[in-house]
């Protein structure tokens, strides 16, 4: 059994939310940008018009609609080049939302989903410490047992939504006795809760719209029923719902660089040079035909992994295999289709600029470039 999603809602669901970003993104983001945080209340209209975590069933307040339909909007905001807002949403919708879905109890889910469906509650997920990136196992962080309480102690870094986040899913070590992948375990803490505290925006070279922060915890008591899955048992939830983050990360990698691409279209077709447009050049041309070539050979494997995972059917590997060459491809695209706009790349006026610096992220976040490596060659040599 799969669940496909209709062809013609998805195209008029599409076409909502290229009007949104139209309207409502386009006008504004140039000041986002410029602020280093998108407002608050851009969550809430996120959440009116339907576009978070649309994919939750209808039980917990969601659309109940398939998988697809979320791709959508991680596509349309990635296509129109505003990363800035797609990230953040994706870390809200796409991973928090289901870590709560998949793995919470039945009181979890009725607290948290709706309001994360609506935008009330803006989700984040700290797994990255100062000390511990790729490392995982090496996470500081910990939860020590207290009664029917938990005390948390540590700090996280690099925590998308850091500034406006409501809930965290914090990872902490429970059991120092035995390795970090059997004694760590998930924890949804409140930002309300007593020794919470939120560190300054960092400053990034991209992305600017997004806030992005370290996140502290001192003695920050939270009860036993806080625990998102099974004590001690966060890894396996880490890890079975990594391969739903590495896809989105993926197909808004592709959508970005079929945006850009566009948009580099337009450009070399307007530009003149030696009383002609750029696009007669030979070395235009070639250009444009190898990015071209790369976008849609990444595109077809993406959408054969969408299948898959709406399947049921994709593993760690071959999304692996995804999130490399779709991230990478980005990054060469990025670079080409800035070379083609010479200096006028350069300026933050023109959106390949942006584009640029954008994806650069895009190999490090979500398991490195090396770490998807790593899982490629495991399951290659495993054969
Ligand atoms: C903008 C932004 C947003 C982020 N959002 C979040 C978030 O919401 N939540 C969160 O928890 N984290 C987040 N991160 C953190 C991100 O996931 C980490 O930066 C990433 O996993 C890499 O970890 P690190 O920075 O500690 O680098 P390190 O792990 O120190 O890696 C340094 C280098 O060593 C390489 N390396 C490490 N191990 C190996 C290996 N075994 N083999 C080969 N090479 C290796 C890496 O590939 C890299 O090139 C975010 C980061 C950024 C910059």
């Amino acid at each position: 059994m799969n669940n496909f999603a209709d062809k013609a809602e998805l195209e008029l669901f599409r076409d909502n939310v290229k009007r949104y970003i139209k309207e409502q993104v386009e006008p504004n983001y140039e000041a986002w940008e410029k602020e280093e945080i998108f407002p608050r209340e851009v969550w809430n209209q996120l959440g009116e018009q339907g576009f978070l975590a649309v994919d939750i069933p209808e039980e917990y307040g969601g659309y109940g609609s398939s998988f697809e339909f979320s791709m959508v909007v991680a596509e349309e905001f990635s296509r129109a080049n505003f990363g800035g807002l797609g990230g953040p949403m994706m870390v809200h919708s796409d991973i928090v939302c289901h870590y709560i879905l998949n793995n919470g109890s039945e009181e979890q889910k009725q607290k948290y989903l709706p309001k994360m469906v609506s935008g009330e509650c803006v989700g984040a997920v700290a797994m990255t410490e100062p000390g511990a990136g790729s490392d995982l196992q090496g996470v500081r962080t910990t939860a020590k047992r207290d009664g029917d309480d938990y005390i948390i102690n540590g700090s996280k870094t690099f925590i998308t939504n850091g500034q406006h986040c409501d809930v965290v899913v914090v990872v902490a070590r429970t059991n120092l006795d035995v390795s970090g992948a059997k004694g760590t375990t998930l924890f949804l803490v409140d930002a309300d809760t007593k020794g919470f505290s939120r560190g300054r925006n960092l400053e990034k070279i991209g992305l600017h719209a997004s806030d992005t922060s370290e996140l502290f915890f001192e003695d920050v008591r939270v009860p036993a029923s806080a625990i998102l899955g099974q004590l001690d048992a966060g890894f396996a939830v880490l890890m079975g719902e990594l391969q739903r983050e590495r896809l989105a990360l993926s197909i808004g990698a592709v959508a970005a660089s079929e945006g850009i691409l566009q948009e580099t279209v337009n450009y070399v077709n307007e530009r003149q040079a030696f009383g002609a447009p750029l696009s007669k050049l030979q070395n235009t041309r070639f250009k444009m035909a190898e990015l071209a070539t790369d976008v849609r050979i990444n595109r077809a494997f993406v959408d054969e992994c969408m299948r898959s995972f709406v399947e049921g059917s994709l593993d760690v590997g071959t999304v692996s295999m995804a999130k490399l060459s779709s991230t990478e491809m980005q990054n060469r695209v990025a670079d080409g289709c800035l070379q083609l706009h010479g200096g006028y790349g350069y300026m933050r006026e023109y959106g390949v600029s942006r584009a640029f610096v954008d994806a650069r992220i895009q190999r490090i976040y979500g398991g490195t470039s090396e770490i998807m490596k790593e899982l490629i060659s495991r399951s290659v040599l495993s054969q």
